[in-house]
């Protein structure tokens, strides 16, 4: 096999959305599977520097790598997929490329010159692509893609620095993989071509000739429509790929095996591999359509409307569901619902909630009354930052008698600020990359509900918040029985609160949904499904009418 680093572009037509970042997620399974070492990096072409300071309502989840780097959700299905943990390098934003650039003009690095997109954007593009090829076991196959649809104007110096990639290090070393949509059109009762046509023709007018089309579609497209693209782009017919939608994204690395996708991809980079083994993930996707169980989970939190907001949560989920052989329903409660209609209302039939991180007071009151709720009827309950924050306010208000206890992030003149700003988060004004971010080591007290899912005393978890459990609230929290059961080595900060007597309530200062793999489910993900379950099972015992003897 050849030395040199192998480079796969991807880029996607006509409409956003469909699942680039699952393609290359899956392209780079296969290719890892077969005994390849695979990079994926996500190129977005926006001027944050990072989504971090991004409103979820418009990009989705700020998926959190161990480093510390606030990234795209993209980044979650590389993790999850190849089973990998990325760094900052994974993620390039155009706020970060042109930082790089106005930071050295300031300095006089250019030396008179005038700064310009081409070449110097695309020069540090293609800088950052081949740093990812250093190290001292550099990848065989950098797989990038490019964010945004072809046509965009902020997409343009990326595919202009792919297009000069794929002349500078040749046809051999490189790939055009094209996402495109087949749409379904009602009324005329076909699949049609002519935007995956354009979409196409625009991406050759800048000089890029993909090698191979995936073809999103709702159902799979025929074989006579696959020769129509073919013909019509200038991509062979093999490579034409049916794309359809799946019931479940970790069908995409079977559909596209099925169809060869990792051998045309061998066989244009010249290299002789066995085929992959995936039989782990065809068992997944089996247990996935046919769930033994059906158990029902509450998520109450602020954006229950944008699903993407909760991404890896969602996708915990599913990796724990698949471990206990349960399909995990999802019920999204927004939390000013529950603050007008009660938590019963929306809690009563649930075998689990669940509260995840968030920022900002609104629907923190009715996170609070559906923790009450989950609490008092003995219901499962995993909290997740906020979450966590939530259940230890309604703890100290509710058990402890604190009856104003609130988070300082929300009121600074409080009695009982039980939740309180961390020390190193004092005198910080700027917003971007500033809370505390990344992997933090913690430690388990041994006989609790986490070191029971854990199996082990030490554990690394990702985190990204400024506010924590106020130490002077200790004492009077676990007299009352609250259990801290995870704290950070210092001793400083407490990381998991469980309740004794509860069957399963655990909430976590950090955000383990990061960390589930779908073959390796998250431990509290694992265990607290297993209690849904468990409760589930128990709720439909209690609804059997009992035998009376007369
Ligand atoms: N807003 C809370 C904090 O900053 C929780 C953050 C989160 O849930 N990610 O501490």
């Amino acid at each position: 096999m050849s030395k040199s680093a192998k480079y796969i572009f991807v880029t996607g037509g006509v409409v956003s959305a469909l699942g680039k970042g699952i393609s290359a997620a899956s392209i780079g399974l296969l290719l890892q599977r077969r005994g390849l070492k695979v990079c994926n990096v996500k190129f977005d072409p926006y001027l944050n520097v990072d989504p971090g300071t991004m409103n979820p309502y418009q990009h989705g989840e700020v998926y959190v790598l161990d480093d510390g780097a606030e990234t795209d959700l993209d980044l979650g299905h590389y993790e999850r997929f190849l089973d990998q943990s990325l760094s900052k390098d994974n993620n390039v934003t155009t706020g970060q490329v042109y930082n790089t650039i106005i930071t050295r003009e300031r300095r006089g690095d250019y030396l008179g010159a005038t700064v310009q997109v081409i070449p110097h954007v695309t020069e540090e593009i293609k800088s950052r692509l081949k740093k990812l090829v250093r190290g001292d076991e550099p990848p065989d196959v950098i797989i990038a893609e490019i964010g945004g649809t072809v046509g965009d104007i902020e997409s343009q110096p990326y595919l202009e620095a792919i297009r000069q990639m794929g002349q500078e290090e040749g046809p051999e070393n490189t790939m055009f993989i094209h996402v495109t949509l087949v749409p379904f059109i009602n009324t005329a009762g076909e699949y049609k071509t002519k935007p995956t046509q354009h979409s196409v023709r625009a991406l050759r007018e800048i000089g890029i000739q993909p090698n191979m089309l995936l073809c999103r579609s709702v159902q799979r497209i025929t074989d006579a429509l696959r020769q129509k693209i073919s013909l019509f782009c200038s991509v062979p017919t093999s490579s034409v790929i049916a794309a359809e939608d799946k019931p479940t994204i970790y069908h995409v690395p079977i559909n596209f095996h099925e169809q060869h996708v990792d051998d045309i991809i061998c066989q244009h980079f010249g290299w002789d591999l066995p085929q992959p083994d995936i039989s782990d993930w065809q068992t997944m996707v089996e247990k996935i359509n046919n769930p033994k169980r059906r158990i029902k989970i509450a998520i109450c939190g602020k954006y229950v409307m944008l699903k993407d907001a909760y991404k890896s949560i969602i996708e915990s989920f599913v990796h724990a569901g698949v471990h206990n052989d349960a399909e995990v329903n999802l019920i999204w409660v927004s939390s000013e619902d529950i603050k007008q209609s009660g938590a019963e209302k929306f809690l009563h039939d649930c075998d689990g909630l669940l509260i995840p991180g968030g920022f900002g007071e609104r629907g923190v009151a009715g996170k609070i009354e559906s923790i009450r709720y989950v609490r008092e009827n003995n219901i499962p309950f995993f909290g997740l930052c906020l979450g966590m924050q939530c259940a230890v306010i309604e703890y100290a208000r509710n058990v402890c008698g604190l009856t104003d206890a609130h988070s300082y992030e929300f009121y600074h003149e409080l009695k009982h600020p039980v939740i309180h700003l961390m020390a190193d988060q004092e005198g910080v004004t700027e917003l971007g990359g500033t809370m505390r971010l990344g992997a933090y080591p913690c430690v388990l007290t041994e006989g609790c509900k986490a070191h029971q899912a854990y199996g082990c005393d030490r554990i690394s978890e990702r985190h990204r918040h400024r506010y924590e459990l106020n130490n002077a609230y200790r004492q009077i929290l676990t007299e009352r029985d609250l259990v801290l059961s995870g704290m950070s080595p210092d001793n400083h900060l407490v990381e998991i609160v469980e309740i004794k007597n509860h069957p399963w309530f655990v909430g976590v200062q950090f955000h383990p949904e990061l960390k589930s793999r779908p073959t390796r489910p998250h431990p509290l993900f694992r265990e607290f499904v297993r209690a849904a379950v468990e409760y589930n099972e128990g709720r439909k015992k209690d609804k059997v009418p009992e035998i009376t003897h007369s």
